[in-house]
């Protein structure tokens, strides 16, 4: 039997850093995945391939309606999807070869096949061919990740009733499309469908789209997509999602409680993600799980079960991979006696729609309903040369601050570019600045980051240069 100082089951983001932050840290590591590639739902059917289609989407969606306008005329233009499918899977592939270099380098030893607990400190793997293997170790990390949800009457059927995995590989551009859930799948996917030319119908629970994001910019990416042509059914209540054969019924309930229907080509049931923890013998070795199904961790990670950890979507809190990895980082760095540091509050939140929005620290609906005194700063991005030179002039950025001490409470931002500006916010806030702060800094021209600055200075003073 092997032994091991730390075992892991689960490759994806949360997995396979902790994975190698242990073994840099001088254990002796196993990495168990149930697939044959490594990296997750991230790699494989997250993170990564939904980024290579949005990007391949916003090139077919520039050809097609910017280049005339930059003075390029392009002549015949055809997705093609197929090759688009293609491309995105071999950046799947190897960013998924690139894990199992790490894990080479690392000197980790990875185990494909189903990991269960025999007790708490044995772990069975079997195979796909059914051979099984048995690991003794030390401590153990779950980091097995999480599925799409459903509720009733949305069970994906997985060829015309959807999820982002089979979205993620559709073989055609549907006419139609209609997306249960308004929110960051949901509007992602949509968008790169919707910039192929397909309809897309949103059918959403709450009275508006990515509902726990601030106010402002829920309300700016509902004009944006309305603009692309999303068509959106806030405050239905999905009863009933049908596969006719050729396509796909869904009848909702409206907000007046009158019925509704609707048909499309497919239809993406994207209405958030579940832990996943099916098989893996938690019975066996004692570890809890909460009522919504995560395994229970204290502010150390660590379940009740004290040699036992989990991380990631399993449990608690945002469900985003760079979440996952800066888990698996504090339990590697708390089980080598370190003091690791990891601040919820600023786990930035990305959504990839074109302009991008991204976030972090508090939404003004939350500061408001917590009673703090806030000011607001807000720049338009149509304001900024660099946004005119590149006739990118969508959107807006949003600081709040502390009334009192002028200190930036949350960033929240519809943006060329966001996922990355984001992070000018989340560095300031981590040292605790002040709108002042941001607004003092030299920031380069022209650029989409001066909007920062500009938000910054009108959030602090009132003083915005340019507008
Ligand atoms: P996972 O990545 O889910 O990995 C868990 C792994 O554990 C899987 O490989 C699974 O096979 C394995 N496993 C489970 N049980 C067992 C077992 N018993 N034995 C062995 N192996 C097991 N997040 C972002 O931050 N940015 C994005 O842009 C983004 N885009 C996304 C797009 C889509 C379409 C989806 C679905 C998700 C996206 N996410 C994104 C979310 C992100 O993928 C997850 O938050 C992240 O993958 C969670 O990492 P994890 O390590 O906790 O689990
Ligand atoms: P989500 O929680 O972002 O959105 C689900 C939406 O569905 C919500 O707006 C909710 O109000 C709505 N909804 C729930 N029940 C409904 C019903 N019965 N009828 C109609 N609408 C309903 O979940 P998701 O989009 O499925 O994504 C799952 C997770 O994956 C998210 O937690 C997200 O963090 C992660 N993810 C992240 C990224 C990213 O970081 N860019 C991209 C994709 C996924």
């Amino acid at each position: 039997m092997s032994t091991y100082d730390i075992t892991i089951i689960g490759s994806g983001p949360g997995g396979y850093v902790a994975a190698i932050r242990c073994a840099q840290l001088g254990m002796k590591t196993a990495l168990i995945e149930k697939y044959d590639t490594l990296g997750g739902t991230c790699l494989n059917v997250g993170c990564i391939p939904s980024k290579a289609l949005l990007d391949s989407s916003e090139h077919f969606h520039n050809v097609t309606h910017n280049f005339a306008e930059h003075g390029i005329d392009v002549k015949e233009v055809k997705a093609n999807i197929e090759q688009m499918i293609n491309r995105k899977n071999a950046v799947v592939e190897q960013t998924c070869a690139g894990v199992k270099f790490l894990m080479d380098k690392n000197d980790i030893d990875v185990h494909h096949g189903l990991g269960s607990f025999i007790n708490k400190n044995t772990i069975k793997v079997v195979a796909t061919d059914k051979s099984e293997t048995t690991i003794s170790t030390k401590n153990v990390i779950i980091a097995t990740g999480s599925k799409p949800n459903f509720f009733p009457g949305m069970k994906p059927d997985k060829k015309r009733i959807i999820t982002s995995t089979e979205a993620l590989n559709l073989k055609e551009i549907p006419k139609k499309m209609l997306v249960i859930g308004g929110g960051v799948i949901g509007l992602e996917l949509g968008s790169v469908f919707g910039r192929l030319g397909t309809q897309i119908d949103v059918v959403e629970f709450a009275p508006k789209i990515i509902p726990t994001m601030d106010g402002t910019m829920s309300k700016e990416l509902t004009k944006v997509l309305k603009k692309e042509g999303f068509k959106f059914h806030l405050q239905h209540k999905v009863q009933k999602v049908t596969n006719t054969g050729k396509g796909v019924k869904v009848v909702a309930l409206n907000k007046k409680n009158e019925e509704v229907t609707l048909e499309a080509d497919y239809c993406l049931v994207a209405v958030g993600r579940k832990p996943f923890t099916q098989g893996l013998g938690f019975e066996n070795a004692g570890v809890k799980l909460n009522d919504k199904g995560q395994v229970e961790v204290n502010d150390n990670l660590q379940t009740n079960v004290p040699n036992i950890f989990a991380i990631g979507d399993v449990v608690r809190g945002a469900m985003l991979a760079h979440k996952a990895e800066e888990e698996g980082v504090y339990v590697a760095e708390f089980l080598a006696g370190q003091k690791p540091h990891l601040n919820y509050n600023l786990i930035p939140g990305v959504i990839y729609t074109w302009p991008e929005v991204a976030s972090v620290g508090k939404t003004e609906e939350e500061l408001k309903e917590a009673g703090k005194a806030i000011k607001i700063g807000q720049f338009p991005i149509k304001a900024l040369g660099r946004a005119r030179a590149s006739m990118d002039t969508l959107g807006t950025i949003k600081i709040i601050a502390d009334e009192e001490t002028d200190e930036v409470l949350g960033v929240h931002m519809i943006a060329p570019r966001a996922a990355d500006l984001i992070m000018e916010a989340v560095v300031a806030m981590e040292y605790r600045a002040s709108a002042e702060d941001i607004a003092r800094i030299c920031h380069p021209h022209p650029t989409y980051s001066e909007g920062v600055k500009e938000a910054a200075l009108s959030a602090t003073e009132n003083r915005p240069l340019h507008i």
